[in-house]
């Protein structure tokens, strides 16, 4: 059986991570985050005080550390399992700061598209169909209201026992939007022949099906 690529966009918090978890379960795919990327530079820039808008210096830090990624979702930042940490406000907001940057895009975009050579991949982030995997076969914008991923987030943040305010998340991930939308760099858009599923008044498991159905009708295409 031919396996295809799989590319997941849409702004923060929409779902895309749970999605394509569920989505390479049940495919048997490998899930790849591009966002974790992003956050590992930007946590390790601010770990060495490095501003995260200057890319020269930015570019030297990437150039120095290792980051690794494991089939089971962890994030590794020189073989120390930052998983957690790299989920902090800070650097959320740092990540979406590296990745207005140029040579720091180039850099990462060559590795994904290196790791995802063959098929069988999900990729997740903000310019998979549009630069990282213009060919994949499948293409899905993920989206849902600021005020419904807010309240994701902060219902996660609860569960997690991490203290948080709604009004804070929902105007930090509008902050985010309007970075990773107006950035010069590869910003966030829909590609032309991704399909939009809103998921505002949709349960996990509702679009985990409906995504499913769309990759298995892409998969019998390929194998036609
Ligand atoms: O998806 P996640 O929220 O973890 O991504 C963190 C930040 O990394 C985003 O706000 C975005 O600015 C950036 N990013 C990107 N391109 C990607 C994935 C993430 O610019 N492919």
């Amino acid at each position: 059986m031919k396996k295809i690529n799989i590319a997941i966009d849409g702004p923060s918090a929409a779902g895309k991570g749970t999605i394509a978890d569920n989505l390479a379960e049940k495919l048997g795919y490998i899930h790849l985050d591009t966002g974790a990327m992003y956050r590992c530079v930007a946590l390790a820039c601010i770990r060495e005080n490095v501003p995260l808008k200057d890319e020269d210096k930015v570019m030297e830090v990437i150039k120095e550390v290792e980051i690794d990624q494991t089939a089971d979702g962890r994030s590794f930042l020189d073989g120390e399992d930052v998983s957690d940490e790299i989920r902090l406000p800070e650097v959320s907001k740092g990540a979406s700061d590296v990745s207005t940057l140029r040579a720091v895009r180039k850099d990462l975009v060559r590795r994904q598209k290196h790791m995802a050579k063959r098929k069988g991949f999900i990729l997740d982030g903000r310019d998979i169909g549009t630069v990282v995997l213009k060919n994949a076969e499948l293409k899905i914008y993920l989206t849902a209201s600021v005020e419904v991923r807010a309240m994701r987030r902060y219902k996660q943040n609860l569960e997690k026992g991490i203290e948080c305010d709604y009004e804070e998340i929902a105007r930090q991930i509008s902050e985010r939007d309007y970075q990773d939308i107006h950035r010069k760099e590869s910003p966030l858009m829909k590609a032309e022949d991704a399909v939009e599923v809103d998921t505002s008044d949709l349960s996990i498991e509702e679009v985990t099906g409906k995504v499913y159905e769309l990759a298995m009708e892409r998969i019998a295409g390929v194998n036609e």
